[in-house]
């Protein structure tokens, strides 16, 4: 028996216009629909229709990490500061953390994610090989005070997230977790009814399928992907690596000075000189834990700093002001080239490959150079991935040009190693009876945030529209008014229910049928049944929320229709 939801009973103000402050299709629907509250920036309130998809999608979720041996727990979110000081994330998070203090000055803090605390749980319960391999997990509440919650539940500053946690103690045994995740998030995002990728979310040089993230393409996401349209490579922009091109064997002559007067930008010397940006190179003067780096990038390409400063981490980038060129004579701003950098690091893209010849600065005011070739007149020390992808970049699997889109982030799925082990020293007695150090994964999904995912993906002009596994109900029906229509309505209702299915009955009196047409449709039930003008016949139609196909049939047909 499942549940008959009276539209006369339940707590539902639909709006029929877009609340003010909303930037997005899902924010904007889920308020409309009447599915979500906002109490404040980030922060949000499910109401009845809401909290039963949050529900639905947290018993997919659930389901499927049971489904691979995933035991389930709650942690608290209210936590001491010890274990995310030993960790150094106390510190590493900033101002993203939410610290609060207790009665007695004691520091705390609300979880952001819980690697620290699982892997305390896990030594104190676990204490050899034989208790290994084990996957923990929790639908619980998160806490992360970001800069800039204006999405509507997909960026909240408190959101549901499912996290869970593997703990192996080899390689193998690690990459057969990881494994086991990548499938269970591949079938819960297809029962969602998601669109999505899978997109490796670490540079090729740290190691493939590390750590990859589940994007589902929307307009609304916040994070840029590269798909290529020919083969399976699809990677977040930040995670795109090219490969050194080819040196195609050119011989050409002697570098020489141009007279390049007032060109400090790429765009005024390539003007001046009549070439294409991609003919100069542009050198970015950086301060690398406070040393001048020059990063020299083709002139039609912008710097990643993200990439950079993910490349050179632990250290600090910073970009180098006026300040930084006095006493520096071998720096002329505007006009440096790596050719005269003796006492620079220089750092470079691929497409600056050996052999390869540009036109760049000449270090002298006002002057330019050309022919400066590399590994001729001048050396890279670094190769790097540091610019921008571009639409139409090579794919790095195939040279197919790559597609940028927009997605995002559902779940992210992480190696993690033996970084939080050895913080925490969590070993087993091993097989040989020596101590053996554990190693991690820790897997994300967003739970709220998939909510507002499926929302934007599905939506259309006139309202929400869910697949059957998410939806607040299996069947919406409208009772278009008169008293025998409602009296059918209900009746039809209590029949589905008794068949197992979910049933919302819009049975409001004195609302008149287009409003409730139009609030079925906003709401978007997958089904919805209407018992209107051909009541006293015994048939009523039915509608498709998705494809507004409709069909009038008998009461009793549409019933079996419905519960077949
Ligand atoms: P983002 O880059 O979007 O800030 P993240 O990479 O910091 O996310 P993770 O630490 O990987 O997030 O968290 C796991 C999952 O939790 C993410 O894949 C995302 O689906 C979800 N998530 C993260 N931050 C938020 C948030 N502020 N609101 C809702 N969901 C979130
Ligand atoms: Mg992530």
């Amino acid at each position: 028996m499942a549940q008959v939801q009276r539209m006369s009973r339940l707590m539902i103000k639909t709006l029929r216009d877009d609340p003010a402050d909303a930037e997005t299709l899902s924010h904007k629907l889920l308020v409309r629909a009447g599915y979500v509250r906002r109490n404040a920036a980030g922060i949000w309130s499910w109401l009845p229709l809401g909290k039963k998809v949050l529900d639905n999608v947290s018993r997919v979720v659930r389901e499927e990490m049971d489904a691979i041996g995933g035991q389930e727990v709650l942690l608290p979110a209210l936590l001491p500061k010890e274990p995310y000081e030993a960790s150094g994330r106390w510190d590493e998070y900033g101002d993203l953390l939410f610290r609060v203090k207790d009665r007695k000055g004691a520091d705390h803090l609300l979880g952001p994610t819980h690697e620290e605390v699982f892997t305390q749980t896990v030594k104190d319960q676990c204490s050899s090989y034989k208790d290994l391999p084990v996957i923990l997990y929790q639908i619980q509440t998160k806490y992360r005070d970001e800069a800039r919650p204006r999405s509507g539940v997909l960026r909240g500053r408190e959101f549901q997230m499912k996290d869970s946690y593997s703990f192996d103690v080899s390689d193998e045994g690690l990459a057969a977790s990881y494994a086991l995740h990548r499938e269970a998030y591949q079938k819960i995002f297809k029962r969602l009814g998601l669109d999505y990728r899978i997109c490796s979310a670490v540079s090729g040089a740290m190691g493939g399928s590390a750590s990859e993230e589940f994007l589902a393409p929307a307009p609304a996401g916040e994070d840029t992907f590269a798909d290529c349209p020919a083969c399976d490579y699809a990677a977040n922009t930040e995670a795109v690596t090219f490969a050194l091109q080819p040196v195609d064997g050119t011989v050409h002559g002697p570098a020489e000075d141009l007279d390049t007067p007032d060109t400090p930008t790429i765009e005024t010397l390539a003007e001046h000189l009549g070439v294409p940006a991609s003919a100069t190179l542009k050198n970015l003067l950086v301060k690398v834990d406070g040393e001048i780096v020059a990063v020299g990038v083709p002139g039609d390409r912008e710097v990643d700093l993200g990439k950079l400063a993910e490349h050179l981490a632990p250290a600090q980038v910073e970009l180098v002001t006026a300040d930084d060129f006095t006493g520096r004579p071998d720096l002329v701003r505007g006009y440096v080239g790596p050719q005269g950098l003796e006492k620079v690091r220089y750092i470079a893209d691929p497409r600056v490959a050996p052999g390869t010849a540009w036109i760049t600065g000449a270090n002298k005011p006002d002057t330019h150079a050309r022919n400066v070739v590399c590994g001729r007149d001048f050396e890279v020390d670094d190769y790097l991935d540091v610019v921008v992808v571009a639409e139409g970049d090579p794919c790095p699997a195939c040279g197919t040009g790559l597609k940028l889109d927009r997605a995002i982030e559902i779940g992210h799925i992480f190696q993690l190693g033996r970084k939080y082990a050895d913080t925490f020293q969590l070993d087993v007695l091993g097989q040989q009876g020596k101590p053996v150090r554990v190693t991690m994964g820790s897997y994300g999904i967003g739970v709220s945030r998939a909510v507002a995912a499926l929302a934007e993906q599905s939506a259309d002009d006139k309202g929400l529209c869910w697949a059957r596994e998410v939806a607040p109900a299996d069947v919406h029906i409208v009772a278009a008014g008169k008293a025998a229509q409602t009296e059918l309505a209900l009746s039809v209702a209590d029949q589905l229910a008794a068949a197992g299915v979910r049933v919302l009955v819009d049975d409001r009196a004195g609302v008149s049928p287009g409003v409730k047409f139009t609030d079925a449709e906003l709401i978007g039930v997958p089904t919805i049944l209407v018992a209107g003008r051909r009541t006293a016949e015994g048939v009523v139609e039915l509608k498709d929320r998705r494809t507004g196909e409709r069909e009038e049939l008998p009461v009793a047909e549409a019933i079996a229709r419905l519960t077949a």
